[in-house]
């Protein structure tokens, strides 16, 4: 457990100066959203940020506006502008990634090491994507007669791009959607989740002050109405959500009523399959780091379901109780701390009650809750069941919280049929010394991203997807991009 000291109180303090005090940044200009005052507080000790009037429907209503009169001056202006110009972006996040990393640990609570790697990692994606602004190309397919006509593709862009994203890693989530988007072509109206809208809307003055002409990246910092609204704007020409289950549904509905593309990056409960040959104290170690430590469990892709060869079985589940006892929770503001806060108190309570209610159903055996967290702020440890019934709700339904439901398999194919058995489809995860066995597994499970041996560290030239309930759409790679344009076919007769 870790302690405030005079150094990490003040880093806090200058992450609150620095925290935009407007909601709404659109047409290049701070504004002050139209909507209710929301009180925001650190979630760590419940400190006060500020309060500030959140975005609207007509706030969207006018970013959007903003956003259609930039946009064609923006894919006019030609693919080495847009590469310039996102070169440039890429380049002030990482002169601003103390401060952009200082805000997302204000906002959600993120330990400050892994703020920074992620404010970095977002950097990353705009280098990548403004690589990818002139590589932009069609296809010219073989038409008979051959010599009599010539068919090939154009692409367009949507022209203004919805972009709704969650709190859990505001900017990743914000990199993800904003840098193709933008290297298309595209102008984006983004809507930062209203619980961390601090970063987003510090990235957008920052995107501006390096060059983004006016109104093609606005931000409305709103909740549930804003987002409901730029989902059935009519002038939204694509809508890419990253959210819940719930809010995806009514998004895609949104978007369903007028005929409008959607790519939905949903939830998850993914698993880790560990076979017996693996190191068994490192793997045990490296599952509940990956599982429940990190980001607090607050990941959609973690792999938070552990399934544990049966001979390993009860030396594994002893490695994670100890590995547990090691864990620093505490402020996030310091160094040393692994583990921050969860987003703030509803987050813990309906945490807790899940936990509760897993032992009074007896869904598992509650093994460890870890460390002793700080009383104050919204800290949890992580709480490891060992003997958890694949078909209970604990093993079911995505927790977003430190909790790791561990349970025991005998062969590959009942490992399989577990880690196969939820509705999700996000990410997989092995751990075998078996190469043969690796491709084997990995190849077998329903899931848009697996890792072996370890984790992905979402590269920006590689295909982020879910399948099933983790939603339709893929983020990164050159599909990444080219979700954000039109595809249209010219017949020349010649
Ligand atoms: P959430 O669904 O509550 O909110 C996500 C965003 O949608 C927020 O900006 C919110 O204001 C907005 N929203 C809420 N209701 C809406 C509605 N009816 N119409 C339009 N917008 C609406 O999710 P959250 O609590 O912010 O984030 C946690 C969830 O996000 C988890 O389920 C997690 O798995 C998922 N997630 C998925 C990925 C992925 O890439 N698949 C990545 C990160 C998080």
């Amino acid at each position: 457990m870790s302690t405030p000291t005079t150094a990490t109180t003040s880093a806090r303090e200058h992450a609150v100066q620095l925290a935009p005090r407007a909601l709404v940044f659109s047409g290049g200009r701070p504004a002050d959203g139209a909507g209710a005052p929301r009180s925001f507080t650190h979630p760590a000790d419940r400190s006060p940020i500020t309060t500030a009037t959140l975005g609207t429907a007509a706030d969207i209503d006018e970013a959007v506006k903003t956003a259609r009169l930039a946009q064609p001056e923006w894919w006019s202006a030609g693919p080495s502008t847009r590469r310039e110009t996102l070169l440039g972006l890429a380049a002030t996040i990482r002169e601003h990634v103390a401060d952009l990393a200082a805000l997302v640990t204000l906002e959600m609570g993120m330990p400050i090491r892994a703020s920074k790697a992620g404010v970095l990692h977002a950097a990353e994606w705009f280098s990548y994507y403004a690589g990818m602004a002139d590589k932009l190309r069609g296809s010219a397919p073989a038409v008979s007669p051959p010599g009599r006509m010539l068919n090939f593709t154009e692409h367009t862009p949507y022209g203004v791009v919805g972009a709704i994203i969650p709190w859990n890693g505001p900017m990743i989530a914000l990199a993800l959607k904003v840098a193709p988007a933008l290297a298309a072509g595209n102008a984006v109206v983004l809507k930062p989740s209203e619980i961390a809208p601090f970063s987003s809307l510090q990235f957008a003055e920052l995107a501006h002050q390096a060059g983004l002409p006016a109104g093609l990246l606005n931000v409305v910092a709103g909740g549930a109405d804003a987002g409901a609204r730029l989902a059935e704007h009519p002038e939204v020409g694509i809508v890419s959500f990253t959210g819940g289950n719930l809010a995806g549904r009514a998004v895609a509905a949104a978007a369903a009523a007028r005929h409008a593309p959607v790519i939905l990056e949903l939830g998850g409960k993914s698993a880790s399959i560990v076979f017996d040959d693996v190191d068994v104290k490192r793997t045990a170690k490296m599952s509940l780091l990956l599982g429940a430590v990190q980001n607090s469990g607050q990941g959609c892709f973690l792999p938070t379901r552990v399934l544990v060869q049966d001979s390993i079985y009860e030396e594994f589940v002893e490695q994670m109780v100890a590995a547990a006892t090691q864990v620093v929770i505490g402020n996030p503001f310091d160094p040393a701390v692994t583990m921050g806060p969860v987003v703030n108190e509803a987050a813990r309570a309906r945490i807790q009650a899940f936990v509760d209610r897993s032992v009074s159903d007896q869904d598992g055996r509650l093994v460890s809750h870890g460390a002793q967290p700080p009383s104050t702020g919204s800290h949890l440890s992580p709480a490891i069941f060992a003997d958890t019934d694949p078909q209970s709700t604990l093993a079911q339904e995505e927790v977003f919280g430190p909790v790791l439901a561990v349970s025991r398999f005998t062969t590959e194919d009942e490992a399989i049929a577990i880690a196969n058995g939820t509705r999700f489809g996000l990410a997989g995860y092995v751990w075998t010394s078996d190469l043969a066995r690796a491709h084997r597994v990995a190849s077998r499970l329903e899931a848009g991203n697996v890792s072996i041996n370890g984790m992905s560290a979402l590269p920006p030239n590689a295909e982020f997807a879910g399948w099933h309930a983790s939603g339709p759409g893929s983020e990164g790679g050159e599909s990444g991009f080219y979700e954000f344009l039109r595809t249209k076919s010219i017949n020349v007769q010649l």
